[in-house]
C-alpha cells in the first residue's frame, strides 16, 4: 500500500513569483520553515519547483531559474524535509508563460469562431514537450522528492496551433473543425482528451525511469468533468476544489467520486476567504468542517496557502493549521475504512464522452449528490466499471439523466432489478440517439415526444409521495419529457404551464404575470413505478436533480426522499436529522463508522458560503441494520457529542446530541 494513503495532514504552499521580484525566497529559511511544519503535525507538503510563469526554483541547466533566486531553494527544502521526516511533493505548473512569450510558435492558439478558445500558455503538442518539459523533469527526478504535483496538465481549451493542426491531419486526414456545430467536432474533442493520457504516460516513463518511487499526481485529472479510469502510473488523485462554489458541497461531491476509483486521494481546500485570489483567513470552524467532510468520505486533507512575496510564511496561519491537524489527528485511528455499498449514483462515462465539450456537464450528478446529502442518505458516486463490479451489493441505483448508457450497464441494471434491486432513472436516461428509452420495457413506459417541455409542475397522486409537502402542484423549473405509460403505476402527474399568446407587450413572459401558471385540465404521467422480477423500477420524467441543484426547491427534495423510501422498504441505515448533517457509512474488518458532519452557513450576501460559528445539532436518530449485537459502540472524539444506544431485533438504535462539527459513531463488530 502506498505511504500516501495514510497521510491525512498535508499542506500546499503556492509561490508564483513574477520574474521581476528581486527578493524572491529571501524571507524563507528552509530549515526553520520545515521544522515549524513538523512541529504543527504536517506530514507532507507541496513545494514549488516551477511556478505559473515558468520560473524554476532549483538549479536548472535546461530551464529558466528565477532570475533573482540565488540558491537551490528546492534542494534546501528537500534536505530540511529529510532532517525532520516530512515528505515533499514538488509542484510543477505546465503553463510556462515565459516560454510562451519567448516562443510564440509554441503557444496555444484559439480560433475566433470558437468562443472561449483563446489562451496564453504553451501547447503540449508543440516542441516544448521534448525541448523543455521532459529535460526539466529529468533534472527534477534526480532530487530526493517524494512526488510531483502537476498543475494544468490537461487540455482545457480547443487548440488550433500548427502542431495540433498537423497531428490532427495525420490522424484524420483533414483540418481541425472550426465550429462546435461541425459534425466532426466530437471526434476532435475525443482527440483532445487523448492528448492528456499521452502526455501523462510520457511524463511517467521519463520520471519513473530515473526514480520509480516518485508519485505522480495531476490536479483535476479523472474528475467527473473528465471522467476516465485512472492511468496506472498515477500515484494518487488530487484536486483543489472550486471554493467560489459551496466549498463543503464541492469537497463532499469530489471525495465521494474519487473514493470509488481505487487510488489514494486528497482534496485540496484553502485557508483563504475567497479562494486563491485572496490573502484572508477563513474562520477555523469552516476549515474544520471542510476537512471533516473530506475525511468522512475517505479522503486525505491538503490545505492550500500562499507564501508572501519574499517567501516568508504567515505564522498565524500555521497556528490555525496546527489546530486543524489536531482535529484530524484525534480522528485518524478510525479513518482507514471503505464506503459501505448502499445507494449508488451512476456517472456514465459514455454519457460524459458524448458531450461536445472538453469539460462534461455533471449537474445532474451534483444535484443527486446534494439531494441525497440533504436527505441524510449515505451513497457512492460510481462510474460504469465500479457499478458493473459490485452492483449487487447496492440496494438502490440512481441513474440521473444519463442519456448514453453502455449495453453492458443496461444489461447489468436489468439483471440487478430482476434479482431484487431498486432502480431510479430520470429524464432522458438510456435514450441515446434513439426515439425511445433503450430500457423502455424495464421502465414500463414509452417516450412519446422527444423535445422536452420547459417548466411544469409535479402533482403527487400517491399519499406516500406527499408526506411533509403542501398539497399543491410543485413548481419545477426544469425540463419535462412526454411519456406513455405501458406497464407501470403512476405515482405523480405533471401539469403543463400556461403560455399566453404574445400581443407584443413587455413582461408577457414574466412568471409574475400569469405566464407559466399551471393548467389543471389535463394531467400527464410524470413519476412511475413498477415491479420487475423481484425488484422495483421508478422513473421521473423531469431532470429533477439538475433542477434541484440549480433552483433549490425544498419540495423536490422531500418528494424524492418519499420516493426513495418506497424504493428501499428495508433500509440499511436510516438517519433522521436536519438537512445540514452529512451522513457517511464506512467500515473495515473491525468496526463500522457512521460519520456525521454538521455544516450550516450563516447569512451572507456574497459567495462563497462560509460558516463562522456552527451550532451543535441535537436529536439525531440512527437506525442501522446489524446482524449481530456489536461488541461496543462509542462516539469519537468523546467530547464531540453524546450518544445513547441499544440493540434490538437486528437493529442498532442510537440517539446523538451535541454534534458540533464532526462526530463518528464507532461500532465494534
Ligand atoms: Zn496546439
Amino acid at each position: 500500500m502506498s505511504w500516501y494513503r495514510n497521510l491525512y495532514r498535508k499542506l500546499h504552499f503556492d509561490y508564483h513569483t513574477p520574474p521581476s521580484v528581486p527578493f524572491v525566497g529571501k524571507g524563507l529559511d528552509p530549515d526553520r520553515f520545515v521544522k515549524k511544519l513538523a512541529e504543527i503535525g504536517c506530514q507532507a507538503f507541496n513545494f514549488f519547483a516551477k511556478d505559473v510563469f515558468g520560473n524554476c526554483y532549483w538549479d536548472t541547466k535546461v530551464g529558466n531559474k528565477h532570475p533573482y533566486l540565488d540558491k537551490d531553494l528546492l534542494d534546501e527544502i528537500v534536505q530540511a524535509a529529510k532532517r525532520y521526516g516530512v515528505r515533499v511533493i514538488a509542484y510543477y505548473n505546465v503553463q510556462d508563460l515565459i516560454n510562451a512569450q519567448k516562443h510564440p510558435e509554441w503557444r496555444h492558439r484559439g480560433h475566433p469562431n470558437v468562443p472561449g478558445s483563446e489562451g496564453y500558455y504553451v501547447c503540449f503538442n508543440s516542441p516544448w514537450t521534448e525541448e523543455v518539459l521532459l529535460p526539466e523533469l529529468r533534472e527534477l527526478a534526480n532530487y530526493d522528492i517524494d512526488g510531483i504535483f502537476f498543475d494544468f496538465l490537461y487540455v482545457h481549451k480547443p487548440c488550433f496551433c500548427n502542431w495540433c493542426e498537423s497531428l490532427f491531419r495525420k490522424e484524420f486526414g483533414k483540418e481541425i473543425p472550426k465550429s462546435t456545430d461541425d459534425p466532426s467536432w466530437l471526434d476532435y474533442i475525443k482527440w483532445l482528451r487523448s492528448i492528456n493520457e499521452k502526455i501523462l504516460t510520457r511524463i511517467c516513463d521519463v520520471v519513473h525511469s530515473i526514480n520509480p518511487e516518485i508519485l505522480i499526481a495531476v490536479n483535476w485529472a479523472y474528475t467527473p468533468r473528465q471522467p476516465a479510469i485512472p492511468n496506472d502510473c498515477i500515484g494518487y488523485l488530487t484536486l483543489d476544489i472550486n471554493e467560489m462554489r459551496c466549498p463543503i458541497l464541492e469537497a463532499s461531491y469530489h471525495a465521494r467520486y474519487f473514493d470509488q476509483l481505487n487510488k489514494p486521494f486528497e482534496i485540496m481546500n484553502t485557508r483563504f476567504l475567497r479562494w486563491w485570489g485572496d490573502w484572508g483567513i477563513k474562520p477555523l470552524e469552516q476549515l474544520l468542517a471542510e476537512c471533516a467532510t473530506i475525511v468522512a468520505n475517505g479522503g486525505t486533507c491538503i490545505i492550500g496557502d500562499h507564501l508572501y512575496i519574499d517567501g516568508s510564511c504567515e505564522q498565524a496561519v500555521l497556528d490555525v493549521f496546527s489546530k486543524v491537524f489536531k482535529f484530524i489527528r484525534s480522528r485518524e485511528e478510525y479513518l482507514f475504512t471503505k464506503s459501505v455499498p448502499y445507494v449508488a449514483v451512476l456517472l456514465s462515462i459514455p454519457n460524459a464522452n458524448s458531450q461536445k465539450r472538453i469539460f462534461a456537464d455533471d449537474t445532474p450528478l451534483r444535484g443527486a449528490h446534494r439531494l441525497l446529502i440533504e436527505n441524510n442518505i449515505h451513497h457512492d458516486i460510481v462510474t460504469d466499471a465500479v457499478l458493473l463490479d459490485k452492483i449487487h451489493e447496492y440496494k438502490l441505483v440512481i441513474v440521473p439523466s444519463q442519456r448514453y448508457l453502455s449495453q453492458e450497464i443496461m444489461h447489468s441494471l436489468r439483471d440487478f432489478v430482476l434479482n431484487g434491486g431498486s432502480l431510479l432513472m430520470t429524464f432522458d436516461s438510456s435514450v441515446g440517439d434513439s426515439d425511445n428509452f433503450m430500457l423502455s420495457d424495464l421502465l414500463g413506459i414509452h417516450l412519446k415526444e422527444h423535445k422536452p417541455i420547459k417548466l411544469g409542475y409535479l402533482l403527487p397522486l400517491h399519499e406516500g409521495l406527499n408526506k411533509g409537502i403542501p398539497k399543491a402542484p410543485i413548481f419545477t423549473k426544469g425540463e419535462f419529457l412526454d411519456i406513455d405509460v405501458i406497464n407501470a403505476d403512476v405515482l405523480a402527474y405533471c401539469l403543463r404551464p400556461y403560455i399566453p399568446s404574445r400581443s407584443g407587450l413587455p413582461r408577457e413572459e414574466w412568471l409574475g404575470a400569469g405566464y407559466g401558471s399551471p393548467i389543471f385540465d389535463k394531467k400527464y404521467p410524470a413519476i412511475t413505478i413498477r415491479r420487475y422480477g423481484k425488484g422495483l423500477v421508478a422513473y421521473v420524467n423531469t431532470n429533477i436533480f439538475a433542477t434541484y441543484y440549480n433552483y433549490d426547491n425544498w419540495m423536490l427534495r422531500k418528494l424524492m426522499s418519499n420516493l426513495i423510501d418506497m424504493l428501499i422498504p428495508e433500509k440499511l441505515l436510516e438517519v433522521k436529522a436536519s438537512p445540514f448533517i452529512e451522513v457517511s457509512l464506512r467500515r473495515n474488518d473491525r468496526y463500522i463508522v457512521i460519520h456525521l458532519v454538521n455544516w450550516h452557513v450563516g447569512r451572507t450576501s456574497i459567495m462563497p458560503l462560509i460558516a463562522e460559528h456552527l451550532l451543535p445539532v441535537n436529536n439525531v436518530s440512527i437506525k442501522l441494520k446489524l446482524k449481530m449485537q456489536p461488541k461496543a459502540v462509542k462516539i469519537v472524539p468523546e467530547d464531540e457529542g453524546t450518544l445513547e444506544w441499544h440493540y434490538e431485533d437486528s437493529y442498532l438504535y442510537a440517539k446523538v446530541n451535541g454534534i458540533k462539527i464532526h462526530s463518528m459513531i464507532i461500532i465494534e463488530i
